[in-house]
């Protein structure tokens, strides 16, 4: 077969790393490197009503599928993707609360519905075939092999009506190649949308300083260039949160993705003091005391985010989780800055429960602390960073303090025009709320 080319973009050995992309042209700041459909894609259900279950698209007038009642599309071209939902349709109405598959089952699903109908290679696979993707079968911990087998069962159970499955090892293949390979999905104020697959975007390798980032339109995975890209460089895009310091990154790497990041940041560690930055005090604190502190943090941030997924809200409501930030907060503060990335996420996560509980002056008086720091801590062009501005621009503008909510807009935008494209729906819609 015929491989397809992208212009301006090769795939190469990458020394130590495997495949990888690299440049075969100039890429200039905001450039768009090459755009990727998805493979198999799928919206997240708390997210149903509001989006489109087909194209993403976010819009008031959605039409229901009148069979479950619980899919929405834009119009029928996109209720055309029938196929994918019907997978779906029937199992939700027969077992009704109790179809609960995890969003990996449900993209597993769909891979296999497409793998059965499609004979040529897809447009998501230019330049890497679905089978090819990296699975790491060999380097899989017990737990992670249990988490396979627990989806496996899943899809068995949910989903055996409408799909024929290939066998147990072909299934394990799959799960495992999701794990490594699925994107998810988000929105631009970095809410979770679903979770997608786009075969020529995992070929990416990652650097905690990358030179391209990958942002969506739809269900189409965008790959921008967020520094000067020259022929023959390697193209890298970061898997992982930035805000952390080297050693929590490099574990996070290893268990998720089994390798050992060997880029500039992780080897200088230049960010590290001021990302774990120390209260300035009369007498400082030990070496020990620290330790300790960073240990408790890396827990915390642990604990906090079982509490907020496996809790129920009923039984642990937004309240007590704030509490938890707060209690966090004040413990950290003996010793940590307000600047120290420890800090700033549980601020972060106290944000997240104001803005559920609709406090927003609490919402707005957690963000300005964060923002600062974040943009020294995150690279140039981060959505982390623009997705921060934007919550803070809108919480302003809901308050009715147009000026300052405008000027933290336009903040918003300038990273936003280098990460999505000056196009894009999402700056325009911002735009549109300045006037
Ligand atoms: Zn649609
Ligand atoms: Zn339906
Ligand atoms: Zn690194």
């Amino acid at each position: 077969m015929k491989t397809a080319v992208i212009e301006g973009i090769e795939r190469f050995n990458s020394p130590g790393k495997g495949r990888g992309l690299k440049a075969a042209k100039h890429f200039k700041v905001g450039e768009l490197l090459f755009s990727c459909p998805a493979y198999a894609s799928v919206l997240t259900v708390s997210e149903r009503g509001g989006y489109c279950e087909s194209c993403f698209l976010r819009k008031d007038s959605l039409s229901k599928c009148g069979k479950c009642k619980k899919a929405f599309y834009c119009n029928v071209d996109c209720q055309l993707n029938w196929p994918m939902h019907k997978l779906e349709c029937t199992a939700m109405c027969d077992y009704g609360d109790n179809w609960c598959p995890t969003e990996t089952v449900r993209l597993a699903a769909r891979i296999i519905a497409k793998q059965k109908t499609q004979v040529e290679r897809s447009s998501s696979e230019k330049l890497l075939p679905m089978q090819e993707l990296e699975a790491h079968l060999d380097e899989m911990d017990n737990e992670r092999r249990e988490m396979n087998e627990a989806d496996i069962a899943a899809l068995h159970h949910f989903y055996s009506k409408h799909l024929e499955f290939p066998d147990l090892v072909a299934l394990t293949m799959l799960f495992a190649q999701v794990n490594c390979n699925g994107f998810t999905v988000e929105d631009e104020e970095l809410s979770h949308l679903g979770s997608a697959l786009f075969p020529d975007v995992a070929l990416m390798n990652h650097s905690c300083c990358p030179n391209a980032i990958v942002t969506y339109n739809g269900t189409v995975a965008m790959v921008r260039a967020v520094a000067e890209i020259n022929p023959g460089e390697e193209i890298f895009t970061s898997y992982i949160d930035l805000l952390y310091p080297a050693e929590d990154r490099i574990e996070r790497l290893r268990d998720a993705y089994y390798f050992t990041c060997d880029c500039k940041e992780c080897s200088t560690k230049s960010k590290d003091k001021a990302k774990m930055k120390i209260r300035k005090l009369s007498t400082s604190p030990e070496p020990e005391t620290i330790r300790k502190m960073v240990k408790y943090g890396r827990n915390i941030i642990e604990e906090f985010r079982k509490a907020k997924h496996t809790k129920n809200i009923l039984i642990s409501p937004p309240s007590e989780l704030l509490e938890m930030c707060e209690l966090s907060l004040d413990k950290m503060g003996s010793i940590f800055d307000d600047t120290n990335v420890y800090v700033l996420h549980m601020m972060y996560q106290a944000m997240g429960v104001c803005l559920y509980m609709e406090d927003w002056d609490g919402a707005l008086s957690y963000g300005e602390k964060i923002i600062k720091p974040y943009s020294v801590h995150y690279p140039a062009y981060s959505l982390n960073v623009a997705s921060m501005y934007l919550k803070l621009g809108r919480l302003y503008l809901g308050l009715e303090k147009k000026p300052i909510g405008v000027k933290h807009l336009k903040k918003a935008i300038e990273i936003m025009e280098v990460v999505y494209g000056k196009d894009h729906r999402y700056v325009a819609d911002i735009r549109k709320d300045i006037k």
